[in-house]
């Protein structure tokens, strides 16, 4: 069922509390990444030019329950006020008597930003007192923190229940494409999957091998799938425990589940180290897997050419460190290139697209690592659940 959006919100004159997702990379106390900022944007412009005063939030970090100074929210207030061309009131507090003074006088086309949502205990327990004293804040709400959707927090799920509520343009887009991807994928669908851990990720690899018709895995994920395959993986990180659940996925998927043939391997995990590529299966003992070779590049550009459909989560190397991030950036590319709807998710895997420079040709980059895993795994998020159903047209 689609959800209530933005335009079917009657906003003018009135204040709109807007969660929104500001968990940006801070390096003391400056901002090395405004893209979730950005991101926000058109919500709030769409608020502002149809008259409603805004009330932003958001969490930073994990600052557990109390307040900790690094993790105030006034850089962004201050980044925000650039990019909006106009003031943004940075409020000390949370909720209480002081922010509901100092909102008072808050008039149309103004923009407020609380403190911090989890220096308050009451956001992450989403404690029915804590969300009432939000939502006395505004007369309506708009969740665009897609990035926060799998979370069953205050500002998240308790205040879409006290106030007349809607999605903003940019979870509207997010639920938009990530469902087109689970519902009407053009085809061929592929998907790519790397990063550390298969634990991390059972749930999507299940749910992708019904959905799609290839998937291609690399990373340290794939050690535990070489290793199923009775190869050795030398000092590889990968998962004993996981060797079982990737033996049954390889008898499932035949030859839908393509896995590296060839990997970089190295005896130290530093910048500049020695490396060298050697076939999947001569991996020696006192090596590590750390990135996928040109042979598996290769092949799997062939295979992945004609595809409609490409959904990326999970870098394919340790690509932190140089030279490992060369197959990364090489899927990126390739990615960029391909006349295919590209899908990038995954906080490490957007990050690795930014730095290779090819981001404004990846048709959606999603702003949710994992919600848009648990969103593609079927899992209903309950920010999302929270929001009232679209009326249907008559
Ligand atoms: P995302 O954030 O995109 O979902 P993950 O968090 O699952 O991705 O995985 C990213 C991490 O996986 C990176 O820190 C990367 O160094 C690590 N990684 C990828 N390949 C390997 C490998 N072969 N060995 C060790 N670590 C790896
Ligand atoms: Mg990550």
């Amino acid at each position: 069922m689609r959800k209530r959006t933005l335009r079917e919100l009657d906003v003018r004159g009135k204040r709109v509390l807007v969660r929104a997702d500001f968990n940006v990379p801070l390096e003391n106390g400056r901002i090395t990444d405004d893209t979730r900022i950005r991101a926000a944007l058109p919500t709030i412009r769409e608020l502002l030019d149809r008259g409603a005063a805004v009330i932003l939030c958001s969490h930073l970090g994990r600052p557990k329950g109390r307040v900790v100074e690094e993790l105030r929210l006034a850089p962004v207030a201050r980044r925000l006020e650039e990019l909006l061309g106009r003031p943004v009131l940075a409020l000390p507090e949370v909720v209480g008597e002081e922010v509901e003074r100092r909102l008072a006088d808050l008039k149309p086309g103004d923009v407020a930003l609380l403190e911090n949502l989890r220096f308050h205990p009451g956001e992450t327990a989403n404690d029915p007192a804590f969300a009432d004293a939000l939502a006395r804040l505004a007369d309506c709400y708009v969740n665009d923190a897609f990035g926060a959707a799998h979370r069953a927090h205050a500002s998240v799920v308790g205040v879409a229940q006290r106030l007349p509520a809607a999605a903003g343009l940019l979870l509207e887009r997010e639920l938009e494409v990530l469902g087109n991807l689970l519902e009407r994928p053009r085809r061929p669908f592929w998907a790519v999957l790397g990063g550390a851990k298969v634990s991390d990720k059972i749930g999507v690899i299940e749910r992708l091998l019904e959905l799609c018709d290839g998937l291609a895995i690399g990373g340290a994920m794939a050690n535990t799938l070489l290793a199923a395959r009775g190869y050795s993986v030398g000092r590889s990180l990968y998962e004993p425990d996981q060797v079982e659940p990737a033996r049954r996925w390889l008898e499932r998927a035949g030859d839908r589940l393509l896995l590296p043939v060839d990997v970089v391997v190295t005896e130290r995990l530093e910048p500049g180290a020695e490396s060298r590529v050697v076939p999947a299966d001569a991996i020696p003992p006192e090596a590590m897997a750390v990135d996928v070779g040109p042979a598996t590049l290769a092949a799997w550009r062939e295979r992945l050419q004609g595809a409609g459909t490409v959904f990326w989560n999970g870098p394919l190397g340790v690509f932190e460190v140089e030279p490992f991030h060369r197959g990364t950036f090489a899927l990126a590319e390739f990615l960029a290139g391909l006349d295919a709807v590209t899908v990038v998710g995954g906080g490490d895997s957007v990050a690795a697209v930014r730095r290779t420079g090819v981001a404004d040709r990846i048709d959606h980059i999603s702003t949710g690592g994992g919600a848009s895993l648990e969103l593609l795994e079927g899992k209903p998020l309950p920010g999302v659940e929270a929001l009232p159903d679209a009326e249907v047209a008559s």
